[in-house]
């Protein structure tokens, strides 16, 4: 398992339009699965690179068993309109409702460099917007209006009281896991 150190909100590199993906090769897929790794340890359900510091068009979503790695992702087509509850594993512990397309459906290449087209519903279709969203710089706060956003940049930062840097380094469970052993 290899955890990546997660970029929290004030990092330049959750503002930038992340590159695309020339070619899928086996760094391209080591990098997926440290995204898998980082997403399933926080308990997340969705993870892009920018999130970890890379400027890449390369995310995963992860909802049950419905797990894709997400490459130069593409929103082909959307349907209807829902309001939900949303966090982001970059804004610990805030949370508000962004409206969202019901439906989507998302063209991507896999990790294998294999087109995709993957239709997502409810939480899967929220993590597939949340997080193409992401790799265009744009952050849920984005989306939940101004005095809302201001609310919650407030308690942003009254939760970051007296921590310094946008950078949370996640530990490996490394006694626990021996344990079990
Ligand atoms: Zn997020």
């Amino acid at each position: 398992m290899s955890l990546r150190d997660i970029h929290l909100l004030g990092s330049p590199v959750l503002r930038q339009r992340s590159a695309e993906v020339v070619t899928v090769d086996d760094e391209v897929r080591a990098f997926v699965t440290d995204l898998f790794d980082t997403m399933d340890f926080s308990k997340g359900v969705g993870l892009a690179a920018n999130q970890v510091g890379i400027a890449r068009r390369i995310a995963v979503v992860g909802v049950a068993e419905r797990r894709y790695a997400l490459i130069n992702p593409v929103i082909v087509e959307r349907a209807g309109t829902v309001k939900d509850e949303e966090g982001c594993l970059s804004i610990p512990e805030i949370y508000g409702d962004v409206e969202r397309a019901a439906l989507v459906v998302v063209e991507a290449l896999d990790e294998h460099g294999v087109t995709r087209r993957i239709e997502g519903s409810e939480l899967l279709g929220r993590a597939l917007q949340h997080e193409i969203d992401h790799l265009d710089g744009i952050l849920f706060l984005d989306r939940v209006g101004p005095i809302k956003r201001r609310f919650l940049v407030r308690e942003w930062k009254k939760s970051r009281k007296g921590e310094i840097g946008y950078i949370k380094v996640l530990r490996e469970p490394v006694a626990a896991d021996a344990a079990k052993a």
